[in-house]
């Protein structure tokens, strides 16, 4: 008998690939041709028997709902109120439910903020920074920008006090931008916890993950890497403890041995699948096609599928497939190679399966090393890792200190024994 793990995650697309927007890079849109002729709303029987067997699946006191789509709101408010009556009727004793969702933002009004703060749901949105870089790629049906509206979207949210994060895509426009972007998260936005999603798209008709070849909107490895990098300058001098930036907390995470919470980083993966509205349940959601078809909730329990030969298959060829020079990497500990989906790439030595985005994470990685080792010693001492910023700043200030009067011929600084105008000087020029 197969043993279940004790908690898996299901993304649930209530309406499908449905959405009132039509950005360029969406991965999902795409999928609609799946289900030709379909109404793209899930039925009360369908929510009912998910959310009974995903309950019942669960060995853990907390279990988390995530809507996603498509734009999940177009389901309209009747239905989370629905799905919050099943969630109660269901739950075990003792059992905490958490309800998320991710939408655009731009068909929320006082109604839908006023149910997200009573049920307290935390509401992810997808904004890719200021007006000119995010509506490059994110409009509506008629090419009409939407940055206006998602921002009215975000400001009701705030007048509601519901707890919101924001979902920024990196892609090839606002990459270049890093600094832009994040302060106008941070500073116009009012946003506390923010994910940096790198837009890796396939460029071909399927939608599917087949093929090499990648689209000009995606974010180039090394691209992904300055981003990163050019924002964890900014929020390590001042904004540690306060700004949550999903990436620089799971490498934290990573730097004192405890698990990344994304599949994206885990070892293996498999335990995030993804819901269709008619109760069809994928291995991912990166990978709602047919290869990936695990099967229908009316007709084989969702605990079945979660531990069915297929899906353990696809989480541990995450670890299995990967490739030596992955293996032998230095950044490994915390990288695992990234998601499946992006490894496109063929070693130097020829073979396949590296990161599309592998420089990019190396490069990152490897940059915030010291302040990581920094944070981690902190906190195996009981202090906060916010000491960081205290730290590095008085270090750079001791730095600027030891450089102020040194001269051309005088011994570097730094300690090489060489001479400052062909060390740190010779850099510096
Ligand atoms: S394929 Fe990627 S997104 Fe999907 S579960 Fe695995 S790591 Fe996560
Ligand atoms: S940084 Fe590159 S080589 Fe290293 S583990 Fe990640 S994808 Fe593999």
């Amino acid at each position: 008998m197969t043993v279940s793990p004790p908690a898996f995650h299901i993304m649930t697309k209530p309406r499908g690939a449905i959405c009132n927007l039509d950005c360029d890079y969406c991965y999902f849109l795409s999928k609609e041709h799946l289900y030709p002729g379909s109404s793209f709303r899930m039925s009360t029987d369908v929510l009912e028997a998910f959310t009974q067997q995903y309950i019942e699946a669960q060995r853990v006191p907390e279990v988390t709902f995530s809507w996603q789509g498509g734009e999940p709101t177009l389901m309209g408010l009747d239905f989370f109120r629905q799905a919050i009556v099943f969630q109660q009727q269901y739950k075990k004793p003792g059992m905490v439910i958490n309800n998320a969702i991710q939408t655009n933002g731009t068909l929320l009004d006082d109604e839908w903020c006023a149910f997200f703060h009573e049920q307290n749901f935390l509401v992810g949105i997808s904004l890719d920074g200021p007006p000119d870089l995010h509506n490059v790629y994110r409009h509506d049906k008629g090419g009409r920008p939407t940055h206006t509206r998602v921002m009215q979207g975000i400001r009701l949210l705030q007048k509601h006090r519901v707890a919101f994060n924001v979902l920024t895509c990196v892609q090839a426009a606002n990459a270049p931008y890093p600094l832009d972007v994040y302060r106008f998260l941070r500073d116009e936005v009012g946003a506390q916890f923010i994910q940096l999603i790198p837009i890796v798209e396939r460029d071909n008709t399927t939608g599917y993950q087949e093929g090499a070849a990648v689209t000009e909107r995606s974010v180039t490895g090394k691209a992904y890497g300055d981003f990163l990098i050019g924002v964890f300058d900014e929020w390590v001098r001042r904004d540690v403890g306060r700004v949550f930036v999903q990436i620089f907390d799971i490498a934290l995470a990573a730097w004192s041995d405890n698990r990344p919470g994304l599949c994206v980083f885990e070892e293996t993966c498999g335990l995030a699948m993804a819901l269709e509205h008619n109760g069809d349940l994928y291995a991912c959601d990166h990978f709602v096609e047919p290869n990936h078809y695990l099967g229908n909730l009316l007709e084989v329990p969702v605990v079945d599928m979660a531990v069915s030969g297929h899906q353990r298959q696809f989480g541990l060829a995450k670890r299995d497939t990967l490739p030596q020079m992955c293996r032998e990497c230095e950044v490994q500990f915390v990288c695992h190679g990234g998601c499946p989906k992006n490894r496109i790439l063929t070693t130097p030595d020829g073979e396949p399966g590296l990161n599309y985005l592998c420089d990019g994470y190396k490069a990152f990685f490897s940059h915030i090393d010291h302040p990581m080792q920094v944070m981690t010693a902190e906190l195996h001492n009981r202090r906060p890792p916010a000491n960081v910023m205290l730290i590095l700043a008085r270090k750079e200030a001791e730095r600027r200190r030891l450089f102020e009067n040194v001269g051309r011929n005088d011994p570097c600084p730094c300690g090489s024994g060489l001479k400052y105008k062909h060390c740190c000087g010779k850099k510096r020029r």
